[in-house]
């Protein structure tokens, strides 16, 4: 009997969890889950779990986690149920698991990404702000333990999918000079403030700024669509990913979200990567790399695109662009102080604390105000995220105080 390529799937009952759900339930002799993890959803887990009976199911909260139990034991599975979030790197770096999808929101994921890496699993990369954090860290973790790392994020595995053969089988080693590559083109939708009165920004909701025209997301990357920040934190991710500098990326407006990315080659040629927004053919890419699966995706038709139409980002509508352009090029733990503040500023966002112009604001001040220092060990970088986001906090109590 074929062996069966065993799954981890950390914040299964995110948006991009229940993709991978999708794909792999479609092929059920080639992927057996083995663990899940979730946070609050509990309803959307217990339903996982009575469809995929894994080895493990995790949950950070106690009372979530008995709660599940007594689900599981009502319904006679034989899953372990685990809390903590030591319990997420258990499962994340366990015997029993080949491969982990690592699509936790924030900086929660980077410790069980990170043990992934480091027990040498196949990773597949959804968690973006992990490597943000600790790109060099996380880099060599997955170099030094042989792990493999396929991108999740759209504009990565397109980027992955137009680099040669050479690139991918030796990892960036071979820099992309070397494979003729002038640049890499990473685009981006604009949101959906594309066209919005600049004027009008500063009164903007948190559900019209999570009605993304293209992508269904969770929350979070949502805003931060629609501040451009996730194109920010991509340019971060692309540098580490494929070994670039930042001035290595451009970034295009692309408001179809047709192309998810290129790459320049200095013959003239670009290669771009088309299909329709949905995250399940990047997904289907990478669990199933080098072999292809049907992952569930219409086929493009070519017949109802009417146009494919590109332009620049302007400074003034996406400011937080330029933010992480300027934070990766500082290098050391400016990504990873940036990564906090907007989270923190994302989160007062949402919860109708701060306005939507204000999300810059608290991440420039905190970039400013907080200590720059090399981004060494991953106790210095958890540091950093801490003390900016403490401070983040401070400026967001400030603003709240104010309006
Ligand atoms: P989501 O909010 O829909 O889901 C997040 C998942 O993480 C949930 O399962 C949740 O239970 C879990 N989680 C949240 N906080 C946690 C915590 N403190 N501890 C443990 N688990 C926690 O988010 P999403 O849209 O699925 O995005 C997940 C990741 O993938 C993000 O890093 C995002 O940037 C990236 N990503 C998402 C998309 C997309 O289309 N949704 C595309 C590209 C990249
Ligand atoms: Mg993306």
């Amino acid at each position: 009997m074929q062996h069966k390529e065993r799954i981890c799937i950390l914040g299964a009952t995110g948006s991009i969890g229940i993709n991978t759900v999708d794909v792999i339930r479609r092929h059920p002799d080639k992927y057996q889950v083995v663990a899940l993890t979730a946070h609050r959803n509990l309803e959307q887990l217990k339903l996982q779990c009575e469809e995929f009976r894994p080895q493990y199911a995790v949950l950070p909260e106690k009372e979530l986690a008995q709660e599940l139990e007594s689900f599981v034991a009502y319904k006679q599975l034989d899953i372990e149920v685990l809390h903590g979030v030591d319990n997420l790197e258990f499962v994340a770096s366990h015997d029993t698991v080949d491969t982990v999808m690592a699509a936790i929101v924030g900086a929660a994921g980077l410790l069980p990404t990170l043990a992934a890496a480091k027990a040498g699993k196949k990773v597949l990369l959804a968690n973006k702000e992990a490597l943000v954090m600790s790109g060099a860290i996380f880099m060599d973790a997955v170099k030094h333990h042989g792990a493999t790392l396929l991108p999740i994020d759209s504009e990565h595995n397109a980027i992955f999918q137009c680099l040669p053969e050479r690139f991918v089988e030796q990892g960036a080693k071979q820099g992309i000079e070397q494979c003729g590559i002038h640049n890499i083109v990473l685009t981006g939708s604009g949101g959906p403030f594309l066209k919005k009165d600049l004027a009008e920004f500063a009164t903007i909701t948190p559900d019209e700024a999570c009605a993304h025209p293209n992508w269904d997301m969770g929350r979070k990357i949502s805003v931060d669509s629609a501040t451009m920040m996730n194109k920010g934190l991509e340019l971060i991710e692309a540098c580490w990913l494929f070994d670039v500098e930042p001035q290595q990326v451009e970034v295009v407006l692309h408001p179809q979200s047709i192309i998810h990315s290129m790459v320049r080659y200095n013959d003239g040629s670009v290669l771009a990567q088309m299909g329709n927004p949905d995250m399940r053919t990047p997904i289907a890419h990478a669990l199933a790399f080098p072999e292809r699966i049907n992952a569930g995706v219409a086929p493009l038709d070519f017949m109802e695109i009417s146009q494919l139409t590109f332009d620049r980002p302007s400074k003034e509508r996406y400011p937080c662009l330029a933010l992480a352009s300027e934070a990766m090029k500082q290098g050391g733990n400016s990504p990873a102080r940036l990564n906090a503040a907007n989270e923190v500023a994302v989160e007062a966002f949402l919860a109708e604390k701060i306005g939507f112009t204000q999300i810059a604001e608290v991440i420039q001040q905190t970039l400013t105000s907080t200590g720059y220092a090399e981004a060494l060990t991953l106790d210095s970088v958890l540091a950093a995220d801490k003390e900016a986001r403490d401070f983040a906090q401070k400026l967001v109590l400030q603003f709240a105080a104010r309006s």
